[in-house]
């Protein structure tokens, strides 16, 4: 079977600050995978690389067998990319910025529309939808970057520290929905400092440290082994 995420090797240094220092990494399709680690330890470096934002400088990245850099239309198609910061146009109601999107991906308009209507469904925000982003609280712009994630059917979503800062609540909200795309199938990579986030949810995690691999392991292993690995900057 073809690995969703499957990099070998991965570098990518800004100046004199190795952010990924040969990363080695598989993640097989329609696992619920989670990337662990301090600040700084390349992270949403490596979401970028796969993403086609920043470009390695040295090693291979593929996502369901593309590679991220020769194949970019074929990886842009089937990752739908959460970020942790987030810039969205002021001047469209949501669910238009979300049928530009659908529309980007290849839809029609009739469908881009449907498919932005049930994304926004989906995170519960469609009375919503001729809001302008930056009219919504906190919160819901959590749930809207999720639905634009969602909106072109990823087979791969990304989601970098979805439930960073958000009440117990929300987090638990957007855990359902996230889990509920993982029973359909999709594959899931997700950031996060928090360990129970981890425990509650991901199939496997990485420990990433300074641009490397510490470990890959269950979050059962991981919680039983102690404190060690957890050490580094993770709990919550
Ligand atoms: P966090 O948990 O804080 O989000 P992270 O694990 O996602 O951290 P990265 O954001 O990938 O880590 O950063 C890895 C290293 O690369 C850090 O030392 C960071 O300062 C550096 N870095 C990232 N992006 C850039 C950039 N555009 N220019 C210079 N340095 C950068």
């Amino acid at each position: 079977m073809t690995a969703a995420i499957d990099v070998r090797g991965l570098e990518k240094s800004y100046g004199d600050v190795q952010a990924l220092d040969g990363l080695s990494l598989s993640v097989e399709e329609g696992e619920f995978f989670g990337l662990l680690g301090p600040n700084g330890a390349g992270k949403t470096t490596f979401i970028n690389v796969l993403v086609g934002l920043v470009r390695a400088s040295g090693g291979e990245a593929s996502v369901f067998g593309y590679d991220v850099v020769e194949d970019y239309r074929e990886v842009r198609d089937r990752i739908g990319l959460a970020p942790q910061e987030y810039n969205v146009d002021r001047f469209f109601p949501i669910q238009e910025v979300l049928e530009h999107k659908a529309g980007y991906h290849g839809f029609d308009r009739a469908t881009a529309r449907e498919r932005a209507r049930e994304a926004l469904e989906m995170v519960d925000i469609a009375d919503k939808a001729d809001a302008r982003f930056h009219q919504l609280s906190g919160g819901m712009k959590r749930r809207f970057m999720l639905a634009r994630a969602l909106v072109s059917g990823p087979e791969l979503l990304i989601l970098d520290e979805p439930t960073a800062g958000v009440d117990v609540q929300l987090r638990h909200d957007l855990w359902e929905i996230i889990e509920k795309m993982n029973a359909a199938g999709t594959t899931i990579l997700l950031t996060t400092h928090y360990i129970e986030e981890a425990e509650r949810l991901c199939d496997r995690v990485a420990i990433l440290d300074q641009g490397r691999k510490v470990e890959v392991a269950t979050p059962d292993e991981l919680t039983q082994r102690g404190t060690d690995t957890l050490d580094i900057g993770l709990g919550d």
